[in-house]
């Protein structure tokens, strides 16, 4: 009997039409616990290095975290991995909502998707009955049209369908695949769905989940939800209003966007506008979005609301995932307005929110550069706006100049050439980061943003506040009460850092507490990310319900695998070496661990050298960023390492 997880499979293989269902080894989920862990796994044993994003040989793999589906609240992750178009290395993006434990309750813990199909086809998974399907007639369709066509096909509103819109079927290497009120956006997974042919997963499942000790496992969940209500009483002072609860920031409830607007950048990631918050602003904004937000919704199982239905007269409704209402505004130097318009839009041909707006505002700026030229954008509207809806449709159909912007800035300033590649100038491993261009190096969030390969923005954030507050007394206030560390000593690190002179930011915290508090940030991604938790209560916001020291707990009493705080520190370990593995594997190497040139206007070479010299060192990785044989043999990953043998990467660096 398996707990927790299911123990079975799906492979689909597109190419030849075949469907099986497969048991999975349990030893896996002792070493990668699920989710991502195991994904990465799959993806080491079955996709070979040289596989290109768009071969029939690249796996899309749709898993469920190994506590999906249970009672945990919030414990409601898809996650997504395959090979990244626009990287060339593996994505791992997740969405909420409800589709993970839906596919739980169909008896599944992955869809496995390998080849290609010929047609347009959807996957319909019904319990023990799953089918290919034709989707000619969903082709061109968006992405929330494509869900409720299925339904409608399939006559049954539970149905959680995964689907893909324009931007995938075209193969944008930012497409995205969208679901209930979420989406899985970073890396272009949603091209890789659209190059196999497959439109759209649609799942129902009506059976049960195992759980090895109900009664215990209960009453974790029943700490986790009388904690959520506490935190929902009593919110952190001290930090922006959109960062003082659980979940993803509030964006949904709140529009104090002064912490946005002020530090984020506008246009391509390059303006800060440090006065533009203003108390007209503020009110102009509050009636935009309380005019258009119907009603605040959650994923499943959780009592947090961050997302919303947004309904904007003369548009369909459509669900606002928390910061894209930003993205399109401040790309387009606009207005709250014009960003819940084009979002719709934007959610309905399925692209990221982050890059699809970076990539336009890029072709805008190169052409007020003189690198493009008018007849580059033939009919194009002159208002800032329209340029941004007439962009946006030449992008989804792959048009003139929207096929090069529709593989991102960093290979389209490669194809466009004529200097364009300085306008690429916010990219992290080819992928577009968060709009932030920021005056003094804070060492914690320069090892996250450069070493990161999740490429997302929780990627940065973490259970750390990312500056000092401003007085010793107001930091004492705030440890006191802080049991989630994982040691004591990350509460003197936060004491002990003032925001100006000796011990602040770039040299304190020191090279080494930086790299510890880092190591804990990062492995609680990597757990969440395994267990199919939301980082919006565990690896993101600051004192969450989840913690290193009752994950242990849940995984025991949930699958009956007995792990200590210890084997899940260590299997988040193995997770995120293997993910390196991976990536080192496709020729990833220190030089790509870099953020971009201008991402601070205070740069310390000597100083992000020793940063990055100690984060290989304590991950256990040589000074290229290649996991060292005694790290692999230490994680029981003598396989990794007799490949790189093989393959000579120890020899050659
Ligand atoms: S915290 Fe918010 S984003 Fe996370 S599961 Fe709950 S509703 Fe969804």
């Amino acid at each position: 009997m398996r707990y927790g997880e299911i123990g079975f499979d799906l492979e689909v293989d597109l190419s030849r039409g075949s469907i099986d269902r497969v048991e999975t080894d349990p030893n896996d989920t002792r070493l990668f616990m699920g989710g991502l862990g195991t994904n990465a796994k799959i993806m080491w044993d079955r996709v070979p290095a040289e596989t290109d994003a768009f071969s029939p040989d690249n796996l899309l793999i749709f898993s469920s975290g190994l506590l999906c589906g249970t009672a945990a609240p919030g414990s409601n992750r898809t996650i997504v991995s395959t090979i990244s178009p626009q990287t060339k290395l593996m994505a791992y993006s997740m969405m909420g909502g409800f589709f993970a434990p839906e596919l739980k309750y169909a008896g599944y813990d992955k869809v496995i998707i390998s080849g290609k199909s010929e047609e347009l086809v959807y996957l319909w998974i019904n319990n023990d009955k799953v089918e290919l399907r034709d989707a000619s007639h969903l082709k061109g369709l968006g992405a929330t049209e494509t869900s409720e066509a299925i339904r409608r096909e399939l006559k049954d509103p539970d149905i959680q369908v995964a689907a893909i819109g324009l931007a995938g079927e075209n193969r944008v290497f930012f497409a995205s695949i969208e679901q209930g009120r979420s989406s899985a956006s970073r890396g272009g997974i949603g091209a890789v769905m659209g190059d196999k042919g497959l439109k759209a997963i649609a799942v129902r499942g009506t059976k049960d989940i195992n759980v090895a000790d109900p009664v215990k496992y209960m009453e974790l969940c029943d700490g986790v939800l009388k904690y959520i209500k506490f935190r929902g009483e009593n919110p952190i002072k001290g930090v922006p209003p959109i960062l003082q609860g659980l979940g993803s920031p509030q964006e949904m409830a709140i529009v104090d966007e002064e912490w946005h607007t002020t530090n984020f950048t506008w246009g391509n990631s390059r303006t800060r506008r440090k006065d533009f918050w203003t108390h007209e602003i503020e009110q102009k904004w509050k009636e935009t979005q309380e005019n258009v937000r119907t009603r605040l919704i959650s994923c499943h199982n959780c009592p947090m609301k961050c997302g919303a239905t947004i309904s904007v007269p003369g548009l369909p409704t459509y669900m606002m995932k928390c910061y894209s209402k930003l993205t399109y505004t401040m790309a387009a130097f606009s207005d709250l307005d014009f960003g819940f318009k084009i979002a719709q839009k934007a959610t309905e041909y399925g692209v990221d929110g982050f890059s699809a707006p970076q990539a336009m505002a890029f072709g805008l700026e190169l052409l007020e550069a003189g690198i493009l030229t008018k007849e580059d954008f033939p009919g194009m509207p002159d208002d800032n706006e329209g340029r941004f809806y007439y962009l946006l449709e030449k992008m989804v159909r792959r048009e003139g100049i929207g096929d090069y912007l529709a593989d991102g800035v960093y290979w389209a300033a490669r194809r466009i050439g004529k200097g364009a590649e300085k306008f690429d100038h916010n990219t992290i491993k080819k992928h577009e980061q968060l709009p932030l261009k920021l005056g003094m190096l804070n060492p914690i969030y320069y090892l996250m943003y450069s070493t990161g390969e999740k490429i997302n923005i929780t990627q940065i954030e973490g259970q750390f506040p990312q500056e000092p507050f401003a007085t010793r007394e107001l930091r004492e206030e705030f440890v006191k009460d802080w049991f989630q560390v994982p040691d004591e000593k990350f509460k003197k690190y936060y004491v002990d850092w003032e925001p100006r002179g000796e011990m602040s930011n770039p040299y304190y915290p020191t090279v080494e507490a930086s790299c510890e508090i880092v190591d804990w940030m990062e492995k609680m991604h990597y757990i969440d990310d395994a267990l199919g938790m939301c980082a919006g209560l565990s690896s993101f916001p600051l004192k969450p319900p989840y913690h290193i020291h009752n994950y242990a707990e849940f995984v025991t009493a949930g699958t009956g695998i007995k792990m200590s705080k210890d084997d899940v520190w260590k299997s988040a370990t193995r997770t995120r070496t293997l993910m390196r593995a991976l990536n080192v594997r496709r020729g990833m190497r220190r030089a790509d661990d870099k953020p971009p040139e201008d991402h601070w206007r205070k740069r310390f070479p000597d100083l992000e050298k020793q940063l990055l010299d100690q984060y290989y060192k304590l991950k256990g990785f040589n000074q290229q960023g290649i996991p060292t044989k005694e790290s692999l043999h230490e994680l029981e990953m003598d396989f990794v390492a007799d490949e790189f043998e093989q393959k000579g990467i120890y020899d050659h660096g």
